[in-house]
């Protein structure tokens, strides 16, 4: 499908040869789909220094200008719809069906960058509104903090890669971004459709390699203003110690709980979970994990939810009828598998699922699980859901809010009561109503509270964590 390229750097406006090829693979089949260089230190910091001569171009381009770059990017991505989807449903082995919903929500997300960029403005300061301020008029603007760091996931290899790129190029900055090495494939093609697009030459720099080199050397550099990350935990900790002073975004991880209420439409919040919960095998920072039934409606809604979990599609990701494909590696699946059994010898019963074939893992549903277990505490990321009884409402609030995640939760009931007790009582970054957790608009801002993160994505909110407030003040 892709053959190997000589050159899979792209520096200053450059597709540069470098270091030792990176293979990446299809990740049901196992067969070889390309091979890039990676980068060596040198690398890096010609990426960095490329970056560096842009920001002042960035900076300076008016706004319509870096709209209409944005705008001719969504309009390229469209013209290469089958080539991105395909590619992600290769590399990260998400199914297609669910690749080319990503496709389209990255064009929507450059369209929408496109759009934020024509606004990014600050407000007047009423300095006299202390007797020192008399005599005084200020306002503020927002600046392009200058070079950004972009580091992505292997979940979403175009999309999050987009939430990251088109929101830095709206605000005027310029970027080095490190794709995942499962997936940096389809960041090749991002790349491609951006110098297209007519972004300048430095304005956009890649690098490909492992994360605990090529990712830290950038994390470290002082000339690189800001960090926006999105990955594990671990390593969103991991940078915020070797980062220094600069700006940071992380997104991390979540054990996205769910309550669902006697009075719910069971058979709805059934067949919407089932899908918020294996999508992408489950590896979604926002997949379902831990649902609370609540009173009556466990049994019925437990019943419904294995119904339609058993209904999911599995198999080859390629295959326009498949649901559920590979996990983006073999040890990942064994990784699950040995959870859900360590949960099943304390006690867990496994209703559906539970089994493995190679890299693919079926959809499972446990009962009868504890609060300790590593399936319920730890973040699975796996297509694996547990359903918990819990007897009364507050109950469950307090144990969707246990833990040390908040990045999104949802509640399903039609009591008005209810919904305004959960928004009040859950500490989360988002708190859906009637829909799974994993619903995501590109747009509303988007992040976690406690281990689950630091600053919001979604253009508008992420233009404001890549500008820094300039505040000018001027004597009458
Ligand atoms: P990961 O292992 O943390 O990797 C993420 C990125 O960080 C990769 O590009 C990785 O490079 C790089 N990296 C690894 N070590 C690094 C270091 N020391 N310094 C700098 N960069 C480093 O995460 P993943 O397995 O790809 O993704 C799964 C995780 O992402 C889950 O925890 C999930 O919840 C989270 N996630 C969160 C969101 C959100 O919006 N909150 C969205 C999607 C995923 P290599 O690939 O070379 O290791």
């Amino acid at each position: 499908m892709f053959k190997v390229k000589e050159s899979g750097l792209f520096i200053d406006g450059q597709w540069v040869a470098a270091g030792p090829l990176l293979e990446v693979k299809n990740k049901y089949s196992g067969e070889a789909i390309g091979a890039l260089p990676t980068a060596r230190e040198q690398d890096v910091d010609a990426a960095i220094a490329a970056a560096q001569q842009a920001a002042p171009i960035m900076a300076g381009m008016p706004a319509y200008k870096r709209a209409q770059i944005l705008t001719r990017t969504a309009e390229l991505i469209r013209e290469r719809f089958d080539e991105f989807a395909t590619c992600i449903a290769a590399e990260a082995g998400k199914a297609l069906k669910f690749s080319r919903t990503e496709v389209e929500r990255a064009i929507s997300t450059f369209g929408l960058a496109a759009e934020e960029a024509k606004r990014i403005h600050g407000e007047t300061v009423p300095l006299d509104a202390v007797p020192s301020g008399e005599g005084y008029f200020g306002f503020y603007v927002r600046r392009p903090v200058g070079v950004v760091a972009a580091i992505s996931p292997f979940n979403f290899p175009l999309n999050l890669v987009a939430h990251k790129v088109a929101p830095a190029l709206a605000a005027g900055n310029s970027l080095v971004l490190k794709p995942a090495s499962q997936t940096p494939l389809t960041a090749v093609l991002l790349c491609e459709v951006l110098a297209a697009a007519g972004a300048p030459p430095g304005s956009v720099n890649l690098v490909v390699g492992p994360g605990s080199s090529v990712g830290e050397w950038l994390v470290r550099d002082p000339r690189v203003a800001m960090v926006t990350f999105t990955g594990s935990p671990p390593v969103g900790r991991r940078i915020t110690e070797v980062a220094g002073i600069k700006k940071i975004t992380l997104e991390l991880g979540n054990t996205s709980p769910v309550i669902v209420a006697p009075d719910a439409d069971l058979e709805f919040a059934a067949k919407r979970l089932a899908v918020g919960a294996y999508y992408n095998s489950g590896q979604v920072c926002i997949s379902v994990q831990r649902i609370y039934g609540q009173g009556a409606a466990y049994e019925p809604f437990l019943e419904q939810f294995v119904a339609a979990s058993k209904d999911m599609v599995v198999g080859d990701p390629l295959d326009e009828r498949v649901d559920v494909g590979p996990m983006i590696a073999e040890n990942e699946a064994i990784r699950i598998e040995s959870w859900v059994q360590e949960a099943r010898s304390a006690g867990a019963r496994i209703e559906t699922g539970g089994t493995r074939e190679g890299p693919v893992y079926y959809p499972t549903v446990l009962t009868a699980v504890r609060p300790e277990m590593k399936v319920v505490a730890q973040e699975v990321f796996a297509p694996v859901a547990s359903v918990i009884q819990v007897d009364d409402f507050e109950t469950a609030l307090e144990q969707a809010n246990s833990g040390e995640y908040g990045l999104q939760v949802s509640v399903f009931t039609r009591d008005i009561g209810r919904v305004l007790k959960a928004v009040r009582a859950l500490n989360f970054g988002g708190v859906i109503i009637n829909e799974s957790p994993a619903f995501r608009a590109d747009h509303m801002p988007y992040g976690g509270n406690r281990q689950s993160g630091l600053g919001r994505e979604g253009l508008k909110y992420a233009i404001e964590e890549m500008t820094n407030i300039q505040m000018v003040v001027i004597r009458e």
